[in-house]
């Protein structure tokens, strides 16, 4: 049974393309690439994690229709400060010296100070100047601020004026305060930024591998994180995606790789799970390596798709998942809603259900894990879907990229050309439905079950 889910107010929705440009582009005549036009050419309605404090760029993205979150971090530059400086509000530590984290040694990226005046107000016064622009919302790194020097003791924090002067005041000592202060931080940042534009304001951070036990990830909304290639199969992506959805969160992944098959496969395992994968473009690989812009001809399809099969992903929640790896001996699969026969295959499953629609059809978004794809079956118990059984079953996948269909799409804002759709019919016995899927060409498909018509 599909539950109820409580989406946080302003997150993305399960049919957003979300995009990330980190600086906007192009950065100056020389630069050939342009945000805008790839925003456009992958779908997208989101543009997330944005480096920027140009006014302009953020007013045009809104104009094109695109949300755009800013991102905030403790080593924000002091305003107007030309090369940017990093002094206002800063943490000190027991020496009284500026610190900053061992990734950025030798940048002078100085760490704020969540207690310092002075820093507050020049988070706020980035916050107002992102909402005066249009910004929808925040994107926060490294929001533990000084948790992260003292959890992996790389320097005691902080003994600023006013850390210490709070720390008397509680009778604690100056690093004993900091976790309290980091929350209520957070909490006054969203309130203030949310008085401010008259509505509710969304904060996500940077949760790596989307995880929300680390502190203080549970504060955030929503979470906007990379997914490190070790983590990139469904089964970590589907528990991952649970656990947020159980927490009442959202969830961006960030996926990028030098395999277009993998970045395939998670895009539409991220979709499939009630998760929003970023368009892999502008993604940073490593030192010393090129950024990763992912081509349109390669993802455009996909989320083109999410974009045309809206109805079948917003509205809709988790009710069962299987793959061809299920355990014969554990459980007796054929109990199951749905299973596979083939062990050998690497299809998974999702099965998507309106909660509380006993009648509206029920959507099984099927992702193929296999680099060589072949046809493959599944089988469905007819009851445990609908009371008088499945009716109709329609096949949905991606259409084969054409660029003039895409800018059509994208044009009339009308996406329902970027699908192929098939009717199916599945075999029928002992109350099982048994379907043969063809091959699925772009890693993902998505099976449309109507119930039974009286
Ligand atoms: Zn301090």
């Amino acid at each position: 049974m599909a539950e109820k889910a409580q989406h946080p107010p302003g997150a993305p929705r399960y049919s957003d393309v979300c995009f990330s440009s980190r600086v906007p582009h192009p950065k100056d005549s020389a630069d050939t690439l342009d945000t805008f036009r790839a925003a456009a050419q992958f779908h997208a309605t989101f543009l997330n994690w944005v480096y920027t404090t140009d006014a302009d760029f953020i007013h045009q993205a809104g104009a094109q229709g695109l949300k755009v979150q800013i991102t905030l971090s403790p080593t924000l530059p002091d305003p107007s400060s030309e090369p940017p400086k990093r002094n206002t509000g800063r943490i000190l530590n027991s020496d009284g010296k500026k610190v900053s984290v061992p990734w950025m040694k030798g940048w002078q990226y100085w760490w704020g100070c969540v207690n310092h005046p002075a820093f507050r107000r020049l988070w706020l016064t980035y916050i107002r100047n992102a909402l005066d622009a249009g910004a929808h919302g925040f994107q926060v790194d490294d929001p533990a601020f000084s948790q992260i020097f003292l959890r992996n003791k790389w320097e005691d924090v902080c003994y600023c004026d006013y850390c210490k002067a709070k720390a008397d005041s509680l009778g604690m000592a100056p690093p004993e305060i900091q976790a309290q202060s980091v929350l209520d931080f957070h909490r006054w940042a969203k309130a203030e930024a949310t008085t401010y534009a008259g509505r509710v304001v969304p904060f996500s951070c940077n949760n790596f591998r989307g995880e929300w036990e680390l502190f203080p990830f549970a504060e955030f909304d929503c979470g906007v994180a990379e997914l490190p290639e070790r983590r990139a199969n469904s089964e970590y992506i589907y528990a991952s995606l649970r656990e947020t959805r159980r927490l009442g969160k959202a969830q961006v992944f960030s996926f990028a790789n030098d395999r277009t098959f993998l970045v395939e496969k998670v895009i539409a395992t991220v979709y499939a799970c009630g998760g929003n994968p970023l368009v892999p473009w502008d993604v940073w690989m490593g030192s010393g390596k090129d950024r990763y812009y992912g081509k349109p001809e390669d993802f455009a399809p996909l989320f083109g798709f999410a974009r045309a099969i809206e109805p079948w992903l917003d509205g809709y929640e988790d009710a069962f998942y299987a793959n061809t790896q299920d355990e014969f001996r554990y459980t007796d699969v054929r109990k199951l809603p749905v299973f596979f026969g083939n062990y050998r295959r690497q299809v998974h499953a999702f099965v998507r259900a309106r909660p509380g629609e006993s009648n509206a059809p029920v959507i099984i978004h099927l992702v193929d894990w296999e680099v060589l794809t072949e046809p493959f079956e599944i089988f469905f118990k007819d009851k445990a879907f609908f009371k008088k059984g499945i009716g109709r079953i329609e096949l949905l996948v991606p259409k084969e990229y054409v660029e003039s269909e895409h800018e059509l799409a994208q044009k009339n804002k009308d996406y329902s050309s970027l699908l192929v759709r098939k009717e199916m019919h599945a075999g029928k016995g002992n109350n099982i439905l048994k379907l043969t899927v063809p091959a699925i060409k772009n890693s993902w498909a998505v099976l449309v079950l109507y119930p039974k018509r009286p």
